[in-house]
């Protein structure tokens, strides 16, 4: 071929389905080159964390895999984007590239600087919807503005009507004459080794486009009638498990929602609640589009009155799951192993954070944004402000929530607790989310002695609310 190739720059959107800028590469008959850049330059805080990182390994290598199999292949460069890109462009004498639209701060200002760079330079470049439903200028409020309330960004979303139909994989995706130099995947070290403390993600995740069909498709069969129901339940899959494939665009959420149309049509249930948990993570990135500071500063600047305390001890406590309180500890458990939290538990634990220990919320985001594979900091700046108060649309502060009565409502026969934390395995279903309430003859059957085999709790739980509580009124005052 003498035709000048295209590259397709692959980010959060690592697949072959429904990928508008991969498509319209291909529709031009060209030859493709797609490349994905390794750019932590300039990320600051938000370069992605460990969890994060092992799952992008994974993820390459099955795109790779994926592109070899349509007879091409992913180049992989790193460093500053722009400059990766520009190099790429030179070396193989394209004068097109494509990718796909991102929506956090540091993202959009790099790619528009790119963007008007290589315009200025002669070269097309064209952006697509690939990763959101809706884009967030796409959704107004009548006086023309952004969304600060679900509910009605919800009915916004729903008047838009269905998104467009998914795109199908490309067939074949014709091969430049000589494919430009890569950087071997494994020379990244995204994968942890010494120590290798990714054993759990491996035995959790099949990361890649075929791991999140076959999940949506296990999900689709054999929970989504139920999970209006049991979505708060704590132990098996009551959920999807979708959100890490969501982030790394595994699988777009305009096929999901398609295909939900469809289950809808031949009578399943739950489809509307299910649906309304994609809209909230497109309401969390109209948030972050509208107030990029989301993920640093409460969004209500009354919050920065609020009393934090700074407790290394605590924090650490907290972070590995040694705080007293077994649905906190399971859940700090659970993330730490598999890299992931089931989402009322999320709510749980940073609850507890925040109002039971006074840390700020950020120390909680940011232990997230490290050990979570499904990291987003849409998602993540907004459920850490909906749990702190701060946030937009956020469940009022007083709203603390009693991990004890948590644990007994949606985990009641203790097989969540119990999974994660098997040291309190044989204390009775009573006793199992207060063990400092068991009798010790009780606690010494269960093989359990507190304060050696498990932590008294390191915080009271009426002192502790009252403590916040008057915290908050420093808040409320302004
Ligand atoms: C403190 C805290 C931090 C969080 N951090 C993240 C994060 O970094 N990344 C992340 O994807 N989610 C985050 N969430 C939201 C939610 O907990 C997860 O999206 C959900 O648990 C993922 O499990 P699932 O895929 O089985 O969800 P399902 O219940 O099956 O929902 C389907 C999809 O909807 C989206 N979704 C569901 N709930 C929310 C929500 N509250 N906000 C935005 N999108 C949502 C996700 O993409 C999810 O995959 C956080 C929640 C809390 C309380």
């Amino acid at each position: 071929m003498t035709e000048k190739p295209v590259l397709v720059w692959f980010r959060q959107d690592l697949r072959l389905a429904d990928n508008p800028a991969l498509t319209a590469a291909v529709s031009t008959g060209a030859p493709v080159i797609p490349v994905f850049v390794l750019d932590d330059s300039g990320a600051g805080d938000w370069r992605p964390g460990g969890a994060s990182r092992w799952w992008l390994h994974q993820s390459l290598a099955a795109l790779d895999e994926s592109l070899r199999g349509k007879g091409s292949r992913l180049v992989l460069r790193s460093g500053a984007a722009g400059q990766a890109v520009s190099d790429l462009l030179r070396e193989t004498g394209a004068d097109t590239v494509f990718w796909n639209r991102l929506y956090e701060p540091l993202a959009i200002r790099r790619d528009s600087d790119i963007k008007s760079d290589l315009r200025d330079a002669g070269v097309t470049v064209k952006s697509f919807t690939g990763n959101l439903a809706f884009e967030p200028w796409t959704i107004r409020t009548g006086n023309d503005g952004p969304y600060r309330v679900f509910s009605p960004f919800m009915k916004a979303c729903m008047r838009q009507g269905a998104p467009d139909q998914p795109l199908a994989v490309p067939e074949t995706l014709a091969a430049p004459n000589d494919w430009p130099a890569s950087d071997e995947l494994d020379g990244w070290k995204l994968e942890p080794t010494t120590p290798d403390w990714a054993g759990g993600l491996r035995e959790h995740w099949t990361p890649g486009e075929t791991g999140a069909h076959r999940r949506f498709e296990a999900f689709l069969d054999d929970s989504l009638d139920s999970y209006a129901k049991v979505r708060d339940r704590m132990a098996g899959e009551t959920t999807s498990r979708l959100s890490p494939h969501l982030h790394f665009g595994e699988i777009s959420v305009r096929s999901i929602w398609r295909t939900l149309d469809h289950r809808e049509a031949e009578g399943a249930r739950s489809v509307g609640k299910f649906r309304a948990e994609l809209i909230w993570r497109e309401f969390a990135h109209h948030l972050l589009f509208h107030y990029p500071t989301l993920p640093e500063k409460n969004w209500r600047e009354s919050f920065d009155a609020f009393p934090w305390v700074d407790d290394q001890e605590a924090l650490k406590a907290w972070q590995s799951g040694k705080t007293g309180y077994p649905l906190v500890d399971a859940g700090m458990r659970e993330l730490w192993v598999s890299g992931y939290m089931h989402n009322r538990v999320r709510m749980v634990v940073a609850s507890f954070l925040i109002k039971h220990l006074a840390i700020h919320w950020r120390h909680g985001a940011d232990w997230f944004w490290d050990t979570l594979v499904d990291a987003d900091l849409a998602n993540n700046a907004a459920s850490w402000q909906w749990v702190a108060g701060s946030g937009a649309d956020a469940a009022p502060f007083f709203r603390i929530f009693n991990p004890v009565r948590q644990g007994q409502q949606f985990d009641a026969d203790g097989a969540y607790v119990r999974r994660w934390l098997p040291v309190l395995q044989h204390l009775p279903d009573k006793y199992l989310h207060a063990p400092w309430t068991a009798p010790d003859a009780v606690l010494q059957d269960a093989g359990v002695k507190l304060g050696r085999d498990y932590p008294n709790p390191i915080v009271d739980h009426a002192a502790a609310r009252a403590r916040a509580l008057a915290g908050y009124d420093r808040v409320k005052s302004l």
